[in-house]
Parts: C-alpha cells; sequence; structure tokens
C-alpha cells in the first residue's frame, strides 16, 4: 500500500542519476550517445552511411557470401533504420524490461521525446522534401493474446506518440499478426524465417493509402531484424515510396 502511494506521489527519476520528471534524462542519454557512438551505419552491413539508409548494394545480399550460416537468400525491404539506442546497454535494458513487462508506461514518454530528435536529426530530406500527409506511422503488430497478457501494444503506443509529434498520419490495422509465433529473440537464427513464415497478413481494405507514401514502422525494441523485413516485404508490394523502421533499442 505504501508503495503505491509513493508511486502516485513521486514524480519520475532518472534511473542514471536520480534527477527529477525524467526516467532517462537528457544528460544521462547523451552520456550513453558519446560512450557508445552511434555512427551512421547502414545496418545491413554495419558500414557508413549517410543518416542510416540501407546500401541499394546490401537489399540485395546473400548471408552465403557474407559467410552466414543461415541458409536462405533474403533481401532487405526497408530502406532506412533508426534506432534511439542499444540494448545490450544496462541502463537501456532495465527501462525497457520496465516498459516492457511491468506496465511503466510513462517510460514511453522519455523514448518517444529522445527519438522524436532522433529523427528529425536523420531524416532531413524526407522531412523538408515531403508533406505531412506523405507519411504513415504503422506499428508492428502484436497477437492477441500477448496483447491481453502484457495490457498493451508497446510499439503502438509508441508510434501514436511519433504520429501525434509529427501531425502524421496513424493506421495499425494495416498488418495483422495471425499466428501466435514463439517470440524470435528464443530461436536459433536458421528457426526464425520458419517461425515467421506467413504469420502477418496485410489488410487489403487499407493497402491503397500505403501507395506512394513514406511507411514509418514502429517497433519498441527490434530483437531480430526479421521481424520488421517481413513486414516491409509485405508493405512493399503496394508500392511505398520509402520504408523506414523506427525502434528504441536493437539487440545488435
Ligand atoms: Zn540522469
Ligand atoms: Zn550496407
Amino acid at each position: 500500500m505504501f508503495k503505491f502511494i509513493k508511486d502516485i506521489i513521486a514524480p519520475k527519476k532518472c534511473y542514471s542519476c536520480g534527477k527529477e520528471w525524467h526516467f532517462l534524462c537528457e544528460d544521462c542519454f547523451e552520456k550513453i550517445e558519446k560512450h557508445y557512438f552511434f555512427d551512421e551505419i547502414c545496418y545491413v552491413c554495419k558500414k557508413y552511411s549517410k543518416n542510416f539508409e540501407v546500401h541499394d548494394s546490401c537489399k540485395n545480399y546473400s548471408p552465403l557470401q557474407r559467410g552466414d550460416s543461415w541458409k536462405a537468400e533474403r533481401s532487405i525491404f526497408y530502406d532506412k533504420t533508426i534506432i534511439l539506442t542499444h540494448y545490450k546497454i544496462k541502463l537501456i535494458k532495465k527501462l525497457v524490461k520496465d516498459f516492457k513487462f511491468y506496465n511503466k508506461k510513462d517510460i514511453a514518454e522519455d523514448f518517444w521525446e529522445l527519438l522524436i530528435e532522433k529523427m528529425i536529426k536523420h531524416m532531413p530530406d524526407e522531412l523538408k522534401t515531403f508533406k505531412k500527409q506523405d507519411f504513415i506511422v504503422i506499428p508492428a503488430p502484436m497477437n492477441f493474446f500477448r496483447k491481453l497478457k502484457r495490457w498493451y501494444n508497446h510499439s503502438e503506443v509508441l508510434a501514436k506518440y511519433i504520429a501525434l509529434d509529427f501531425w502524421f498520419k496513424f493506421e495499425k490495422n494495416i498488418i495483422k499478426k495471425i499466428k501466435n509465433t514463439r517470440q524470435q529473440s528464443k530461436l536459433k537464427k536458421e528457426n526464425r524465417l520458419k517461425n515467421l513464415n506467413n504469420s502477418f497478413k496485410i489488410n487489403k481494405n487499407k493497402v491503397d493509402i500505403i501507395d506512394n507514401k513514406i511507411i514509418i514502422l514502429v517497433d519498441d525494441i527490434i530483437s531480430t531484424w526479421t521481424t520488421v523485413n517481413e513486414i516491409s516485404k509485405l508493405l512493399k508490394e503496394y508500392n511505398p515510396k520509402k520504408i523506414i523502421v523506427i525502434t528504441i533499442a536493437s539487440w545488435y
């Protein structure tokens, strides 16, 4: 009971320095950024790429050529990735866990503010060239039962914040999850693709709105890139101008 009252009256405190009003304050986030060097890279080859664009040559890479044991050849269907930070950082891991598993929804606000800054910084061309109505924000879908268990879809919470901030259209019913796939992060790499096959479906009644738009695909945490790639693959069939993946943290 005491804890309950305390939670209500106590303001947010930075997990790292204890300063009030944020769970992760800007100063502490800046320290993380400096320490871990968030170079602008293409997340497929991990080499330099301005504003995190995926190199054209990396969209059709063959894992075999890269000495990867993963047998399947694949293409990359997203065009750009904006990742706030890395999951391997202890402090981030703790914040994300509290956000995801202990329903501290407020943590999303801090992540969202920092993400918006990063988006503005690394989407200069898109934001300058296109109008607000050229963008659509889509959250990665969550299975109904998992949503029940966790109370809400974290990607959806974040996606809504982002859409509101930029005045972009928010659309959550384009992609549906149809199979209760085992959690990707718990599987071996070669089983991940199998696990995902046909686990998403696109809503044919909604696909017209994707045409010629810039899609902001929001996934709260990316443990493997297979999920967002599968979703991007479905979306790409309906001619979006570009797919930008946005996430709080990736595992690698
Ligand atoms: Zn702090
Ligand atoms: Zn590349």
